[in-house]
């Protein structure tokens, strides 16, 4: 394994799931790199350059960082955030008065402010009295800057370096927390969405036939009959499988439900251009014809009657034949919907009254 990945694996320690705090404590031994990094450069460069103070003071700091980096190891995060954030505010201020404004510390505000609010742990009402605090913060440091030097001015050179390696760092930290923060919504948006569909299907899908349900079916019947107002012209039809109780009896209650499975197949490939069909209950469906003349709908049904009663499902080696009976009514937007369901099942029993296998109109 290489230097950089050991280094990665050390920081990304103890996250072994998708837990929340984990990956805020992880995020945090970035920043504190980070921010160690910075203030190591800063002191080294400065004692070069032998500046006043500053490398004593960005030493001390490089090993404050150092310290917080090691206590996020110790399941304190929440702490460390705290402290990081307050040793920021007083190191931002500290240089500014003492180094003045050229040396663009008070830039790490804004790196605070967003701190404040991906840290996850603050309210909103505390976040936004921190961002006016930081923002109130700035001007005073301006307004300070504008009327008093520093105590230790920057020469050309230092001020320069300060600029490039603030630049750096700032945009760094915003980096890593914008990249990481932006990507979790995204991800859990996702999941959301699709967690949403599966709910949905769950919701408006029978599990074992794949057709709608009979709550879905009335939803979609009541919305084509809302969307068209008074002029709603359809048809709807009953139909259920003869003597299925037998096709139970005979070769057990999973023939019976692999017939049902074949059986709703046939009858929704059979339904894709002309409408849809439910799942009404049992071995009962509904169907809803987007054709209003009945008569036409009924030539349609025998043609579906017919090829049923040709076909065999094929279950463990047996060849179950399956017939069905139908009650077609065309809809009556006068009525109230129950009014042409009632119809159709009327028209149902008949047919099972008198010899099954036929479509009643
Ligand atoms: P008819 O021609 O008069 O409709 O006779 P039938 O035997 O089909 O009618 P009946 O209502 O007596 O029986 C329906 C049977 O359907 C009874 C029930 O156990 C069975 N059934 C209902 N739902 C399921 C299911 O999901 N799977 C299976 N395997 N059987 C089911
Ligand atoms: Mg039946
Ligand atoms: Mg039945």
């Amino acid at each position: 394994m290489g230097v950089f990945s050991k280094i990665i694996s050390i920081l990304n320690q103890d996250v072994h799931d998708e837990n929340e705090a984990k990956k805020r404590t992880v995020i945090m031994r970035y920043f504190l790199c980070l921010f160690s990094l910075y203030f190591l450069s800063l002191t080294i460069v400065t004692g070069i350059l032998r500046a006043p103070l500053l490398p004593f003071v960005c030493g001390i700091l490089f090993f404050l960082h150092l310290g917080l980096l090691r206590c996020t190891y110790m399941n304190r995060t929440k702490l460390v955030v705290f402290t990081v954030q307050m040793v920021t505010y007083l190191w931002i201020v500290s240089y500014v008065v003492l180094f003045g404004w050229n040396c663009g510390t008070q830039h790490f505000l804004f790196v605070l402010l967003l701190l404040s609010f991906f840290s996850g742990y603050y309210s909103s009402k505390t976040n936004v009295i921190l961002a006016l605090f930081y923002c109130l913060s700035r001007l005073v440091m301006y307004t300070h800057c504008q009327n008093a030097d520093p105590i230790y001015p920057l020469n050309f050179t230092i001020s320069a370096i300060f600029q490039v390696l603030n630049t750096f760092t700032i945009f760094a930290a915003l980096t890593l927390m914008i990249y990481v923060f932006s990507k979790e919504s995204i991800e859990t948006e996702k999941k959301l969405v699709s967690y949403n569909e599966k709910i949905q299907e769950l919701a408006s899908k029978d599990p074992l036939t794949k057709l709608r349900n009979r709550r879905s079916m009335l939803e979609y019947i009541n919305h084509k009959i809302e969307t068209t107002g008074n002029s709603a012209s359809f048809c709807l039809c009953l139909s259920d499988i003869d003597f299925f109780k037998k096709v139970n009896d005979t070769y057990g209650h999973a023939a019976g439900d692999a017939v049902l499975r074949a059986v709703s197949a046939i009858l929704s490939d059979f339904m894709k251009n002309r409408g849809t069909v439910s799942r009404w209950g049992g071995e009962e469906f509904l169907f809803y014809f987007k054709e209003d003349n009945g008569d036409i709908v009924f030539g349609e049904l025998e043609k579906l009657r017919s090829l049923l009663s040709k076909t065999s499902i094929e279950y463990n080696g047996n060849s179950i034949p399956v017939t069905m009976t139908f009650g077609l009514q065309e809809y009556d937007s006068n009525q109230p919907l129950d009014y042409t369901i009632n119809h159709a099942d009327k028209k149902l029993y008949q047919g099972k009254q008198t010899g099954r296998n036929k479509v009643i109109f």
